[in-house]
């Protein structure tokens, strides 16, 4: 029986990007029986990645998963610089029988040589590398075994898919759904609004409440095909003016010249979404449209709303966290089959408890329950 052939991939994968799964794919054709993404903790020659090295390791096996033969595995985490003779070393260990192929850049062919233990590495592993647009085949260094993987060059950079995600953009062209989802629900690659929440008073209840609305809503997203970016960022700040006294909110209300109505500036409840986009908008420099306005109508609802408006409003309605309520349950199988009715159903039932304690019931709710009424 011919030895388990297995392709050590290394890299920052910050993130991991369909030109990675392309070559990881064209080596598997090659004949390899599997391939390991190795996702390292200190570059030895690089700047420190954006993200963790579990985030970027959770990122990789969401990627591997439905390509046989693709696995990640986290034994590049090592402190100090990481070479690719100390992996394969450690790998021996663990595939006593197997055969290694370092798979690598045409760039990086030049430099082998120059590699730490270059000899020992020659002996232990040959090289399959994948073009680069632009770049001649090198000569191999003596003593290496290079093998030439016949695909297109790999173009796809990390930092293309950075710059698309910065514009609140999901990539489906360059990121696998399930990563992009991933970076979504962890806020990667966005400002960390941490920071930002708790100085504005947020308490650990509410900071979860809204943790929580943003997997709920990105999940929500995923699974009506919208855009999970742009669910995450609404999510992350739909509360953001919670903490705040009616008073303040007001004032911040007429600071940027809002001209709510009397209705809304009267009962916090009703004024902190949009208050909260206020916020995002002039202090925190938000300009999506959409992601403004699903912030804004988290809590009333209004007539015409999106997709995306209707996703946040539910899930913080029905995220995780929530104290168990009548109709939850309902709520939370509805909201995966029909947004629409599954927000009518949620405004539905806040209509019926305010006015059984005989509070006025707000008029934009109304009317945005007689938009999804027609609807329907
Ligand atoms: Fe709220
Ligand atoms: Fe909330």
């Amino acid at each position: 029986m011919s030895p388990l052939s297995i392709g050590l991939f290394g890299g920052m994968f910050d993130p991991i990007h369909t030109g990675h799964l392309r070559a990881a794919k064209a080596a598997l054709d090659w004949g390899l029986d599997k391939v390991l993404l190795l996702p390292c903790g200190t570059p030895a020659h690089r700047p420190a990645a954006q993200t963790s090295a579990d985030d970027r390791l959770a990122m990789c096996s969401l990627a591997a998963k439905g390509i046989p033969g693709l696995e990640a595995s986290g034994i590049d985490f090592r402190e100090g610089p990481c070479y690719a003779a100390d992996t394969v070393q450690l790998l021996k260990k663990e595939y006593p029988e197997a055969r290694f192929y370092w798979i690598l850049g045409e760039d990086k062919v030049d430099g082998l040589s120059h590699w730490y233990h270059a000899e020992e590495l020659f002996k232990s592993c040959e090289f399959l590398v994948c073009p680069r647009p632009g770049c001649i085949a090198a000569h191999a260094p003596e003593g290496a075994v290079l093998h030439r993987l016949n695909i297109e060059g790999m173009t796809d950079s990390s930092g293309m898919v950075k710059d698309r995600l910065h514009l609140l953009d999901d990539a489906p062209d360059l990121l696998p759904k399930s990563v992009a989802a991933y970076i979504a629900a962890n806020g990667l690659y966005q400002p960390d609004y941490t920071p930002e929440l708790l100085s504005r008073g947020m308490k650990p209840h509410r900071f979860a409440h809204t943790l929580g609305v943003r997997s709920t809503a990105v999940e929500l997203a995923a699974l009506h095909g919208e855009n999970m970016q742009k669910a995450a960022l609404a999510a992350i700040l739909h509360d953001i003016a919670k903490p705040l006294p009616l008073e303040e909110m007001r004032a911040l209300c007429a600071k940027y010249h809002a001209d709510f109505s009397d209705e809304l500036l009267s009962n916090g409840n009703l004024l902190h979404g949009p208050a909260a986009a206020l916020i995002a908008q002039h202090e925190l420099g938000i300009t999506d449209p959409e992601v403004l306005s699903a912030i804004h109508c988290h809590t009333t609802g209004k007539p015409g709303m999106s997709r995306l408006d209707m996703i946040v409003f539910i899930a913080d309605a029905i995220e995780p966290n929530r104290e168990p309520y009548p109709g939850l349950e309902n709520l939370r199988t509805l909201a995966r089959s029909d947004l629409a009715a599954a927000v009518l159903a949620s405004m539905r039932s806040t209509r019926d408890y305010v006015l059984s304690r005989g509070y006025p019931f707000c008029s934009v709710t109304d009317a945005a329950m007689r938009s999804l009424t027609e609807k329907e």
